[in-house]
């Protein structure tokens, strides 16, 4: 049987982690796991249950409800795509919107939340065969990872991105709006004590400003495939 491992993608936000961690686990047979939707369902929820106010994000009572909370996903046969699930509604549109990305930082910086799903994270990569993206990946969720990628991208790169992004979805957004998510969201991700986002010290970094996705597609399963055969290797040696 082929050797499985496991690998894990952090990076700032909107370095295009998630575009390429999909296109990795299908060529691998992998699943992907995207953990910045488990986030960003738990900060739908909090918004729905009113614990987003003007005044700030109410911790208190998003803790107490930690437990009503089910995050999950769901393969959609039509769109040949995993979809996120909010207590059994697919959620996948709603929390791409601006709304949810102007509180999820806020609401990731609980540590509470976070005990919860990176406890899930955890469970989801046990049995390796797993690519999973994220800020705490390699540092937290996955810190022995057969392999860690780090990537950067310019601000200019990222904003153009994510403007792209969002408009092909009908979002409607200025990219004044998306710079000023982006940099308050990195800021937050950084700083907070809870699973700061970090490069791991093992990670590789992929600076992806120049690269087409094919390119950055190669650079990484071409790492990956020399773990799975000299994991066989050891494995036939043994
Ligand atoms: O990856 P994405 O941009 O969708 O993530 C949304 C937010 O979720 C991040 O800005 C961050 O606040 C939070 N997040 C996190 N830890 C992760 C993944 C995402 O704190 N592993």
């Amino acid at each position: 049987m082929k050797k499985k491992i496991s690998i894990a993608i952090d990076g700032y936000s909107s370095c295009g982690k998630s575009t390429l961690a999909k296109a990795v686990a299908k060529e691998l047979n992998y699943i992907y796991v995207d953990t910045g939707a488990m986030y960003r369902a738990m900060t739908l929820h909090a918004i729905k249950r009113g614990y987003v106010t003007p005044e700030g994000l109410n911790e208190e009572a998003l803790i107490n409800d930690l437990d009503n909370v089910y995050i999950t996903f769901q393969y959609n046969p039509v769109s040949f795509k995993s979809e996120t699930c909010l207590n059994g509604t697919v959620v996948e549109k709603e929390i791409r919107q601006m709304q949810v990305s102007k509180h999820v930082s806020p609401v990731s910086t609980v540590k509470e939340v976070r005990a919860k799903l990176v406890k899930l994270q955890k469970r989801l990569s046990e049995n390796k065969g797993v690519v999973m993206d994220g800020r705490d990946i390699g540092t937290v969720v996955i810190p022995d990872a057969d392999l860690k990628v780090f990537m950067v991208a310019t601000p200019e790169v990222r904003i153009q991105r994510r403007y792209d992004e969002l408009i092909s979805k009908g979002v409607a957004v200025s990219k004044e709006e998306i710079k000023q998510n982006i940099t308050e969201r990195d800021h937050i991700d950084s700083n907070r004590e809870t699973d700061p986002l970090r490069q791991a010290a093992d990670s590789v970094v992929l600076d992806n400003s120049d690269l087409s996705l094919d390119e950055q597609f190669e650079f990484i399963t071409k790492k990956a495939q020399e773990l799975i055969s000299n994991g066989e290797q050891i494995s036939e040696l043994q």
